[in-house]
């Protein structure tokens, strides 16, 4: 089957927009920081947060730039604990939102995703122990308090009588210098901090910014599943059958418009390659099926004989084809790479064109020779699937001419010569 990290990306991704409760309930954990840090409104929650995070680190909130749980030993009420795990898995995600020079030196740089080397948070048992957490605290260097000040700080581990390796602590000094962001350089000073001056995140995205209490919870999600999506394993195998093709696209136009569910299955099956080849089959249960092909009898059937080699294929494939130029209009370089296309459609090119037609009919022609491959392989029958593709894509037609009249005649009256409304009202199909 197709792993469940797949089907929780998108339809364009190749999944099937499948919820992860774990990642709705850490977005909504991680929604629960934006309102604790929304100054406008009061809770007494609040104070179950903030008390013990006053606890971790000497500035409450602003703990939560560095915060990581491996680190805290205890004084968390469950939930709570919950909540901050979430927040750790997306606080890389954000970035400080700071304003004057005394916002960075309360930053914490220990496990903090701001202040990182090579890649990993700084983590220093000594400088922990001797409460030089934050920016401010290591930082002064000629009165900028943006440099790492090495006296400064080796006075302050000294005075705490911690043991410390000089070596070290200078490596460490070097890359919470580097961790200065650029733009905080020319941050001006203010001189103090105030009673307002709370602890704010931004998440970037593009040109575009948002403070964490307005982000959505949606948009949370989305960026925390990113991390246990999947990518389609059938995408390797596109790859290496179209090798100049740009496999990721193949997902793109799977989701058709009024298409019934049997049809969308049996492409959705097909791009991930979840059909079972006689070869396959005859693996699993040798007396009941052979390795060859059901319908043309003549070769082993492996996946890409099913859905594009099969000689029994190639003609209605050609078929096919000359049916998408003169029932569509679908010119010649459109259908240049036929297996392509054949396989996996058109990519839409804006509004009004006959993209959306073209793909509804190359999907009934892939359900009818999948079903025709069906019959052959589980019942034994032979189908005519010329005839099966023409009785599907009529019956297709007519029920959306019943039901979606104004759609039907804007989509295939009027771009199409498939069909004409005849004298009675009812549709007369010219194939
Ligand atoms: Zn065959």
């Amino acid at each position: 089957m197709i792993a469940r990290k797949t089907l929780i990306a998108k339809k364009r991704e190749g999944g099937l927009d499948l919820i992860d409760i774990s990642a709705t309930r850490d977005a909504l954990r991680v929604k629960l920081i934006g309102r604790f840090l929304d100054s406008k409104r009061q809770h007494p929650w609040k104070d179950t947060l903030a008390g013990p995070l006053a606890k971790y680190g000497e500035r409450s909130s602003y703990n939560l730039y560095a915060f990581s749980p491996r680190n805290v030993t205890g004084g968390f009420p469950g939930f709570y604990r919950e909540v901050l795990e979430a927040w750790d898995k997306f606080l890389p995600h954000l970035r400080p939102d700071v304003e004057y020079k005394e916002h960075v030196i309360r930053l914490p740089f220990l496990n903090s995703p701001f202040f990182s080397h090579k890649g990993r948070p700084l983590v220093s048992k000594a400088l922990r122990e001797a409460g030089l957490t934050t920016q401010g605290g290591v930082c002064g260097r000629g009165g900028d308090c943006l440099f790492f000040d090495k006296n400064k700080t080796l006075t302050g581990l000294k005075r705490a009588g911690g043991v410390f390796k000089t070596k070290q602590i200078m490596d460490l000094g070097m890359s919470i210098t580097q961790g200065v962001e650029k733009s905080w350089r020319t941050l001006t000073s203010r001189g103090m901090l105030m009673q307002d001056d709370a602890v704010k995140f931004l998440l970037c995205q593009g040109a575009k910014s948002t403070s964490l209490p307005q982000i959505k919870t949606k948009v949370i999600y989305d960026i925390l599943i990113q991390k246990l999506i999947k990518r389609p394993a059938a995408e390797l195998r596109w790859a290496a059958i179209f090798p100049t093709k740009t496999v990721t696209s193949i997902w793109c136009n799977l989701a058709i418009p009024f298409l019934s569910h049997a049809v969308f299955n049996t492409d959705f099956k097909l791009r991930h390659r979840r059909y079972y080849s006689s070869i396959v089959l005859h693996q699993i249960h040798k007396l009941k099926f052979q390795r060859l092909c059901p319908v043309c009898g003549l070769e082993d059937e492996d996946f890409e004989h099913l859905i594009l080699r099969c000689g029994a294929l190639s003609g209605f494939k050609t078929y096919v084809c000359q049916f998408l130029k003169t029932g569509c209009g679908a010119t010649a370089a459109q259908l240049a790479e036929w297996d392509w296309v054949w396989l996996f459609g058109l990519l839409r090119q804006g509004r009004g064109g006959i993209t959306m037609q073209v793909n509804t009919l190359l999907s009934f022609a892939r359900h009818a020779a999948v079903l025709r491959r069906n019959y052959a392989l589980f019942e034994n029958k032979k189908v005519n699937v010329k005839e099966l593709f023409k009785n599907l894509l009529k019956a297709h037609l007519g029920l959306l001419h019943a039901c979606r009249e104004e759609v039907f005649t804007e989509l295939f009256i009027s771009r199409t010569a498939l069909c004409k409304v005849g004298e009675g009202g009812g549709l007369v199909f010219n194939f």
